[in-house]
């Protein structure tokens, strides 16, 4: 496992303040996102889903 830290990831207070921003990321680099909210920090983060 190589978790990246939650300080080295985007990260947001709420689902909208992620979702808005998830919309601008996947536009710009092509990719699809979901939001999640973590269990380590309790913020938001978004994650890549290309699995
Ligand atoms: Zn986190």
């Amino acid at each position: 496992m190589n978790e990246i830290k939650c300080s080295e990831k985007m990260v947001f207070d709420t689902k909208k303040e992620a979702e808005d921003s998830l919309a601008v990321v996947e536009y710009q680099r092509g990719i699809k996102l979901k939001a999640y909210k973590c269990k380590g920090c309790k913020l938001w983060h978004l994650a890549s889903s290309y699995k």
